[in-house]
């Protein structure tokens, strides 16, 4: 893959953004501001004038040096025009939500939403005289497009379940009408797919996830295509007082350095479970669209570069218990919310409660796994046990 400058990707993410580190040092250093002095009233002035601009040093909730090279390396990775950084992956989904949606505009939202984002959407945008509306990620888009739709909001693969969406031609007919689009990508982040590049004009993701890469951030990023998308998104992050913590880019901006190399091991141990899993008794499906069994395949090998270490499996048994006694037999497998750090992951699943567009009736147990960085061999047989382990004869 090239990178914008004709470079590698693997080669932009060393690069991007340690241009004007001071004093020789290779990482950007860390500034913590509140107060930011100035020697004349003008110059005071003059950064109040121009404090949201990417760049301008004013006040500590704006930004510092620090934030705006990690901003700015995050634009080159997205192919995007610029990149504003929030508290947290949530904040990133909810921002465009509260900058371009007025009270009778309507939002369409794929059923499979990150589920806090859905929670958002119903007890805080609608309550603003927004209609939301949620829609099937496989669904023809244009016939759902109103006068008022101001907004398609998608994230491919869905949470959960790994549907994937056709990105281009949502994007297409969201153009033809006029409505602005916005995907979340934190499953497979910029190394492997581009949503600006299929014509979405607001990336959202968590950084918390593959970015930071060690389970000790929370950040979001808001990366956009055209420049004129960033001005009113970074005065609404104002208005609600969001402030990415620098020590938390701090990290981000490192993770960023070894993304290539940590998601390159995810994406090949997920694959060699996922598939080895499909083999196995106790396991009646599994959902990762990097398998060629998987009813989107076509559109990840049309649209995606790889795939992450996140995917889902349906066990045989339709009881809780035995799920429950799978994933508490994992040694090598945390439980715990949010992925993408270095360790593995499981997570017990249900869907139906948070679909209204579609239904999800499968009664077979669904798991989620985090395939971390951890000896391929060493979690292969930690699953075969605990499958051992759970499966009723
Ligand atoms: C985790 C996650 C988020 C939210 O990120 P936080 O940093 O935990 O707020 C948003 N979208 C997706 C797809 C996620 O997996």
């Amino acid at each position: 893959m090239a990178g914008k400058l004709g470079k590698s990707t693997e080669t932009m993410l060393v690069q991007a953004g340690r241009g004007q580190c001071p004093n020789g040092t290779v990482n950007q250093p860390l500034q913590r501001a509140s107060t930011i002095l100035f020697d004349k009233v003008s110059d005071l002035d003059q950064a109040k004038k121009s404090r949201f601009d990417t760049g301008t040093v004013f006040y500590g909730r704006f930004g510092t040096p620090d934030v705006f090279a990690f901003e700015q390396a995050m634009s080159e990775f997205e192919g995007g025009a610029a990149t504003l950084a929030v508290p947290s992956g949530l904040a990133a989904c909810v921002l465009p939500l509260i900058t371009f949606l007025k009270p009778g505009d309507h939002v369409l939202v794929v059923d499979t939403v990150y589920e806090p984002a859905r929670t958002s959407l119903d007890a805080f945008i609608s309550r603003n005289g927004v209609e939301v509306e949620y829609y099937d990620p496989r669904a023809d888009i244009a016939p759902l497009i109103r006068d008022n739709t101001k907004l398609i909001y998608l994230e491919s693969p869905g949470s959960l379940t790994f549907e994937l969406q056709d990105i281009p031609a949502i994007t297409a007919a969201a153009r033809a009408r006029g409505v602005l689009t916005m995907c979340d990508n934190t499953w497979a982040t910029a190394l492997f797919c581009k949503p600006l590049e299929l014509g979405v004009d607001i990336v959202v993701q968590a950084a918390t996830k593959y970015i930071v890469g060690h389970s000790d951030a929370m950040l979001g990023l808001v990366t956009v295509a055209d420049s004129a998308l960033h001005r009113p998104l970074r005065e609404a992050a104002n208005w609600v007082g969001y402030h990415a913590a620098p020590d938390n880019v701090y990290l981000a901006a490192r993770g960023l350095r070894t993304l290539s190399a940590r998601l390159t091991q995810h994406q090949n141990s997920a694959l060699a479970l996922a598939k080895w899993l499909e083999q196995q008794p106790g396991v009646a499906k599994v959902l990762h669209p990097g398998l060629p069994s998987h009813p989107d395949h076509a559109i990840w090998k049309r649209d995606f570069q790889g795939a992450s270490g996140l995917f889902s499996v349906l066990l045989d048994a339709t009881d809780r218990d035995t799920a429950i006694r799978f994933a508490e037999s994992l040694s090598m497998f945390g439980m715990g919310f949010s992925w993408g750090g270095y360790e593995s992951l499981v997570l017990l699943g249900d869907p139906a409660h948070a679909r209204t567009a579609t239904r999800w009736d499968e009664p077979r147990q669904l798991v989620r796994l985090h395939i971390g960085l951890e000896n391929v061999d060493d979690l292969k047989d930690d699953l075969a046990a605990a499958l051992a382990a759970s499966v009723q004869k």
